[in-house]
């Protein structure tokens, strides 16, 4: 049974490189009816935070990304570490080291003086008939791995295809600090081992600790899972997508007013394809996603594409849904619909067609709910005396008509024959008093969601 997991770094919000490969565990998974298994990696200690596995289940909730065991805490699981590293010792595969970091850093320098790539020299590996020295009074050990001296490790990436590594370049691995704490290598591997995960997706910036791995999971006796790593994602600067360099967290954009629909569709297609397929379902992916045609390369971070994206999701979403995505967005902002909550999904219905982010909704819908404040330009080129009279004809007109678009219709082109007007003449100025800009949708569709007195307020103010 396919089994795949997601194993986020509880340090801070739910980045999008990690999302990204969540996403492709969790349709992976799902495509194989299989399960996917979340697996909070807390071991560095200072670094993780409980406020920091929340803000990633709210993400992963928001992507609709649900899980089929966990989370799973690796600093609760510190007594299975002990007894598998304890089984290793004891089978030789395993060793204390007892270098002190001085020891350790004088082992470097000297390399570097040779000219030589610096690594861990063996000093404490137990060999038949090698003398050890007695364990130094006062220093708590390390375990290191007893990594093979040679050989290969060789594996079939699900996205690079096939890799190996010579065991010559790497060296004994510390697997278990002196506090007792696994480092993440070998954290990973019983991990992978113990909840039996069969396929491993995971960033690119690991692809050099998987033979370390492969050999523990050897070492350990375990079936090996299979490897995908996949590229990074660059920012349009051509360097690796970082917080220096905009928002790039799975939460900032939920904050910016994108849709979760539409951020999964556009993280699936990063790195990944379909064909020509841009938009898809959840259920599309899910269809599709079998491991094939993940890229090679490095994704590109594309905000424009992605807005785009999201556009065209905003455009299909149910109105009553966007309205209350903008409530919230206008309750940010201080503003309170009130008594007026009940217009929103028909302003939604006007207004999303011009909008790439429920953000961009709010920008526009909040002429609704507090006043506006046209540009001097706008007032100055539009609100002319020319149109002083006609603009305070509109108004008592609109004082006394019915609330409706047609009516308010009728008392535009009523006042602009009154007043030999185009009807630009007249629109313009009144979406500029009313609305604070010279463009929106059609006026009489506009007004009608206000209330009566605001528009007529609004025109009185020349
Ligand atoms: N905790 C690691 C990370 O966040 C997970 C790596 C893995 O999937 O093995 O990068």
């Amino acid at each position: 049974k396919v089994r795949t997991r997601i194993a986020p770094s509880p340090t801070g919000f739910l980045h999008l490189g990690t999302a990204r490969t969540a996403l492709y565990s969790w349709a992976y998974a799902r495509h194989h009816g299989g399960e996917l298994v979340l697996r909070i990696e807390d071991t560095d200690v200072a670094r993780s935070t409980q406020d920091s596995v929340d803000q990633i289940l709210a993400s992963m909730k928001w992507l609709g990304l649900d899980f089929d065991e966990g989370p799973i805490y690796q600093m609760q699981r510190l007594a299975r570490y002990q007894e598998v590293v304890d089984r290793l010792i004891e089978q030789g595969k395993a060793y204390r080291c007892y270098c002190t970091p001085e020891e350790l850093d004088a082992m470097r320098e000297e390399q570097k003086a040779r000219g030589e790539k610096t690594r861990y020299d063996g000093r404490w590996r137990p060999e038949s008939g090698k003398l050890l020295p007695p364990p130094p009074e006062g220093v708590k050990p390390v375990v290191r791995f007893r990594n093979p001296l040679d050989g290969d490790v060789t594996w079939d990436d699900l996205v690079k295809g096939p890799i190996t590594i010579n065991n010559r370049e790497i060296d004994d691995l510390i697997i278990l600090r002196p506090d007792g704490v696994p480092t993440y290598n070998f954290a990973v591997v019983v991990d992978d081992w113990d909840m039996g995960i069969t396929h491993v997706f995971r960033g690119d910036e690991h692809v050099n600790n998987t033979p370390w791995q492969i050999n523990i999971f050897h070492a350990l006796g375990a079936p090996l899972p299979q490897f995908g790593h996949v590229p990074v994602i660059l920012g349009d600067d051509g360097l690796k997508l970082s917080k220096r360099r905009g928002a790039v967290s799975v939460t900032a954009y939920e904050e910016g007013g994108y849709l979760p629909e539409a951020m999964l569709n556009y993280l699936a297609r990063l790195g990944w394809s379909h064909g020509d397929d841009e938009l898809f379902t959840r259920e599309q992916l899910v269809a599709w996603f079998d491991g094939s045609h993940l890229s090679k390369s490095p994704a590109q971070w594309d905000p424009a594409k992605l807005s785009w994206v999201n556009a065209q999701y905003l455009k299909q979403a149910d109105d009553e849904r966007l309205a209350r995505l903008v409530a919230d967005q206008l309750k940010q902002r201080g503003l309170d619909a009130g008594g007026r909550a009940g217009r929103l999904p028909a302003m939604c219905t006007l207004f999303k067609d011009r909008c790439s982010t429920t953000v961009e909704l709010a920008d526009w819908l909040s002429m609704y709910f507090a006043p506006v404040h046209p540009g001097e330009q706008d007032l100055a080129g539009h609100v002319t005396d020319a149109v002083r009279p006609a603009l305070a004809s509109l108004a008592a007109r609109l004082e006394t008509c019915d609330w409706t678009k047609a009516a308010i219709s009728q008392c535009i082109k009523e006042t602009i024959a009154e007043h030999g007007l185009k009807m630009p003449q007249l629109a313009i100025p009144v979406r500029v008093l009313v609305c604070g800009r010279a463009q929106t949708p059609s006026v009489d569709a506009v007004l009608e969601l206000f209330d009566r007195e605001t528009v007529v307020g609004r025109l009185h103010r020349r």
